[in-house]
Formats: structure tokens, sequence, C-alpha cells
């Protein structure tokens, strides 16, 4: 017999977080982590999470540990186009379109509540390879072995790039991002715009603004390359008049590509976060669709009460999360590439795209409960 039900391989966000979900169900569970204890603490990435992903960290007892900044409006706009919309909470009975929160808190709350609750966590620990049998999994560690009846793959990337099940795209962009101190206050609005190197997002982040800037990778070696107030000045020229930014800090850059398995199950496996899907960050989607993969993966196996590898199980996981996967994944991949050009008739029919977001209720209502919820922006 297995030593373990459940191990969780990757304590990122997302595997920290379905241990906590799992954290009163009894499983024998264990995390391993090829980075030391503690290690996403430091991740320098800014989130931006949706009301519904608030009401699921409420539940896990996080949300109360975490600085969150509110977003109270979203404004889109183009860059040398005439559209723009704007998303405001207060037209949804809300009192944010969202939160900021730093990915590094994010982490720090939940390896505090893991150990709070006597859930282990092994760092260092670097798994090597799969191998599945008929009632277990076994997975190969440097020195040894660790076997369990599911094992569930949060290591943050997808292994076997050019097999068959994977969707891919590069998008040949980069993120830049940063913290920017703005010189008026950001009066908690988001901004998000489409430029054609690809978009560039403005988040309230405490009295800050955290940046995520998109260039192509040529474009962002270039921009790594420049001093703090060199790339202020280009940042300020790259977003506009609408808001002013009196210093930037340290940068860090991540490639941007769409990733995704189909089926997000395999025998005794299950693939969670940017493990199962790695999204471009336009609409801030990659946490929040885990999150809810997540929450619906713990309750399967809560609800299913046996063996958590049963292949009925996993299928019922995936059929469960098969029409939020597809839709989010589509929904981030349409505007990625109906964003990123400078192809004339198109940034024309954006402009006009923007106008009637803002003129039709329907379409506007669409884009924030996605933003707000999403899935439960179908009707
Ligand atoms: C620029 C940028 C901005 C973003 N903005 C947003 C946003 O606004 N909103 C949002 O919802 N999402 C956003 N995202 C997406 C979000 O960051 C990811 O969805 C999330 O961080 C994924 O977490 P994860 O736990 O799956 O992966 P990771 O955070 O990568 O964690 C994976 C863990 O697995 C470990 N690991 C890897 N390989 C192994 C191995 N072989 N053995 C053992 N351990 C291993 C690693 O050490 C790591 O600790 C953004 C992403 C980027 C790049």
């Amino acid at each position: 017999m297995a030593e373990h039900d459940l191990l969780i391989v990757g304590a990122g966000p997302v595997g920290m977080t379905l241990a906590l979900a799992l954290k009163d169900s009894g499983l024998r569970m264990q995390l391993v982590d090829a980075r030391p204890r503690g290690a996403a603490r430091h991740d320098p990435r800014v989130l931006a999470l949706s009301h519904g992903s608030r009401l699921t960290l409420e539940r896990l007892g996080i949300w109360q540990h975490l600085p969150a900044t509110p977003i109270e409006t979203i404004h889109i706009s183009q860059q040398g186009g005439l559209g723009r919309s704007l998303l405001k909470a207060a037209d949804y009975g809300l009192p944010a379109m969202g939160y900021v929160v730093a990915a590094g808190q994010l982490a720090a709350a939940l390896d505090d509540a893991l150990a709070a609750a006597g859930i282990p966590i092994q760092g260092s620990t670097t798994v090597t390879g799969l191998a599945t049998g008929a009632d277990s999994v076994s997975l190969s560690l440097a020195d040894g072995t660790l076997e369990a009846r599911l094992v569930a793959c949060a290591e943050g990337s997808i292994q076997g790039e050019g097999a068959p099940e994977l969707v891919e795209r590069d998008y040949a962009q980069h993120a830049v991002i940063s913290v920017a101190t703005p010189v008026e206050g950001h009066a908690h609005r988001a901004w998000e715009r489409f430029t054609p190197q690809g978009p560039l997002a403005v988040l309230p982040c405490g009295s800050d603004c955290a940046i995520v800037h998109t260039a192509s990778p040529a474009d962002a070696d270039a921009l790594m390359d420049l001093d703090d107030e060199a790339y202020r000045a280009r940042l300020q020229a790259h977003f506009g008049e609408r808001l002013h930014f009196a210093s930037v800090g340290p940068r860090a850059r991540y490639p941007l590509l769409l990733r995704y398995r189909p089926d997000p199950t395999g025998p005794r496996t299950v693939w969670l976060g940017n493990a199962a899907q790695t999204l471009h960050p336009v609409a801030g989607q990659g946490y929040n669709l885990a999150l809810r993969d997540v929450w619906t993966c713990a309750q399967v196996l809560l609800r299913s009460g046996g063996d958590p590898g049963d292949p009925a199980t996993l299928a019922r996981y995936a059929a469960e999360r098969r029409l939020d996967r597809q839709g989010t994944i589509r929904f981030t991949d349409g505007l990625v590439r109906l964003f990123s050009n400078a192809i004339a008739p198109l940034a024309h029919a954006r402009g006009a795209g923007l106008f009637a977001l803002d003129l039709l209720p329907p379409a506007r209502h669409f884009v924030a409960k996605r933003m707000m919820f999403g899935a439960r922006a179908w009707p």
C-alpha cells in the first residue's frame, strides 16, 4: 500500500492551495518542491485576483492575512486608437472589480497556514520522473522514490514540449514587470492599454502601481538594460499621460506563451495551475483559473471518499472543469491575438470594439463578469 494518498509536486501558490483545501480530508498528503521551503515567498509577481477568488481565499482562511488593494475601476484603451471603455465596480453592486496582491505575500500566507495545519513540505527535492502502476504512482527523486495513490502535478511548467496532447502558441512576447510610484494617487483604478507590442497593465498596489509591460523578446532585452530613470521615461511615453510615474523599482522578465493540456488528468495524475495551462497574463486569469480548478479538485476528492486516484473520480474532475478551462483559455488567447498587432483595419475595428463595449451594456457586462467571476460570466 502506498505510503501517501496524495503527493503534490510543486509548493508554489497552486500546490499549496490544493493542500490547504484538503487539510481536513484525512488524506495522507505531502508536498515536494525543488526549491528550499519558503522560496515562493520571494516571487516578485503581482496578481490581480477576481472577486470570486477573494471568496475562495476567504473560505480557506487566507484572505484575512493578505494585504490586498481593491480595484474599483478598470480603464481599457488602445495606443493610437480612439476607443476606450471603463468598467466600474459600483455598476455591479460590489466593493471592487478585483484585488491586487503580491504573489510573495500570498505564498507566505499559504505556507504559514500549511505549517499551522501540520502538512509537510519537503523542500530542495526535485522530482525527476513518474511511473504509474495499477494501485499507485512512484515519484523518482535524486535519492529514492515516493509512492502515492494520486499525484497532483503543480510544478509550474508543462514538460514534454512537442508532445501531441499539448497545445502551444508562442506569442513572441516577454513581460517586464516592476513596481512604479505614481506622482498622483491611482484612485484604485487599473489600466489595461493595448499596444502593437502587446498589452501594458498598470495595477494599483498599495500606494504604488504594479506594471506588466509586454514587449518583443528583443525589446524586452533593451528595456531590461535601461537604468531606472531611462526606463521610467520609456514607460511613461508608452503609457501616455493618464497617470505620471515618479520612479520605478527593479525589473524582472517572463517569456509569455500559451501552453495547455486539453485533458488535465492522466492515470493517477492530475495537473493543476501552470502545469495544466500556462496563459498570457493579459487579463490576469492564470491563478484565478487555477484557484477554481483547485477548489473543484478538492471538492471532487472530498465527495469521492475512496481511492483518490480512481479513474472515475479524475474523469469527474476533468468534466466539471472543461467549460471554464476552455472558455478562459479562449478569452485570454483571443484578447492577445486581437490586440497585439498594428494592422490598420484591425486597429480601427478594435477602436470600434472598445467604443461598442462602452455603449453596449451586455458586452461590457460579459467582460466585467469574466474579470470578476471567471466561468460565471457565461449565461
Ligand atoms: C508577468 C505575469 C503576471 C501575472 N499576473 C497574473 C494576475 O494578475 N492574475 C492571475 O491570476 N495570474 C497571473 N499570472 C499567473 C500566475 O503567476 C500563475 O498562474 C501562478 O503563479 C502559477 O502558480 P503555480 O503554483 O502553478 O506555479 P509556480 O509558481 O511556478 O510554482 C511551481 C513550483 O514547483 C516547483 N517545481 C518545479 N519543478 C519541480 C520538480 N521537478 N520537482 C519538484 N518541484 C518542482 C518550483 O520550484 C515552484 O515552487 C501572471 C503570470 C505572469 C508571468
